[in-house]
């Protein structure tokens, strides 16, 4: 107790300064990264375009060998090709991996890239369930759903998942401690985030109209955003500490 008050005046006389990197508080400028997972062409991805492609030409030269022969008995191989076309398929569906989207994450929380210009975003504060299947890790809000799978987007689901252990604790404790690996530090890349448009958002702790994105401050943990004379000691959503 004694020398939990002691540092705490020791932080007043250093001034607002000192104040603002103890804590989460952070303005719309402080900088922001993420991690960007390419969805890319995996080997998985790539075996399994292949196999799609020769159970299709198989399919197809089966179907053509045994029923489509005009004025020939079927060919003794059509069946063969049509079995052989059939399992591949059943294996490609079960099996197969394919190529999946770009993902993203980091301190504006998970986000999809549908297309180039088209990124899906989730904020940590906005998260409301988090669910972890065999296939895919899922952050839910009311109204945007980002969905990771775990077999093509293995090391973005580990990330996010370890972010939002840190970010949004209480919405994964249903999650266990081993269910995906450790980040790997080398997977990913980093991208320096855009400061994000708030004006006409709401005070989380007043509710007030944020007009001016200078009077706008964030939650550094889960982004949360607030009215500059409204910041509360903790936050609202994440329960960080915005003020020293
Ligand atoms: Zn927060």
């Amino acid at each position: 107790m004694a020398a939990d008050s002691s540092t705490k005046r020791k932080r007043k006389t250093s001034g607002t300064a000192a104040d603002a990197r103890d804590t989460f508080l952070r303005t719309r400028s402080d900088p922001r990264q993420e991690w960007r997972y390419d969805g890319g062409s995996s080997l998985p991805a790539v075996l399994t375009m292949v196999g799609g492609s020769l159970a299709a030409l198989c399919l197809g030269a089966g179907v053509f060998g045994q029923f489509l022969r005009e004025g020939a008995a079927p060919h003794p191989y059509a069946l063969y090709l049509l079995g052989a076309g059939a399992v591949l398929a059943v294996l490609v569906a079960l099996f197969g991996q394919w190529g999946a989207l770009p993902m993203r994450v980091g301190d504006a929380g998970v986000a999809v890239e549908r297309s180039a210009g088209e990124v899906d975003r989730l904020g940590w504060c906005d998260v409301n369930a988090v669910q972890l299947t065999a296939t895919a890790l899922t952050f839910r809000s009311p109204g945007t759903v980002v969905s990771i799978p775990v077999r093509a987007q293995r090391e973005a689901a580990a990330r996010a998942l370890a972010e939002a252990r840190t970010r949004i604790p209480g919405k994964v404790t249903g999650i266990q401690e081993k269910a995906l690996p450790k980040p790997s530090e080398g997977a990913g890349r980093v991208l320096t985030l855009e400061p994000p448009q708030i004006a006409g958002l709401r005070c989380k702790a007043s509710d007030k109209v944020i007009t001016f994105e200078r009077d706008a401050r964030l939650c550094g943990r889960c982004g949360e955003v607030y009215h500059k004379d409204d910041v509360p000691r903790r936050c609202a959503t994440c329960e960080a500490p915005l003020r020293a």
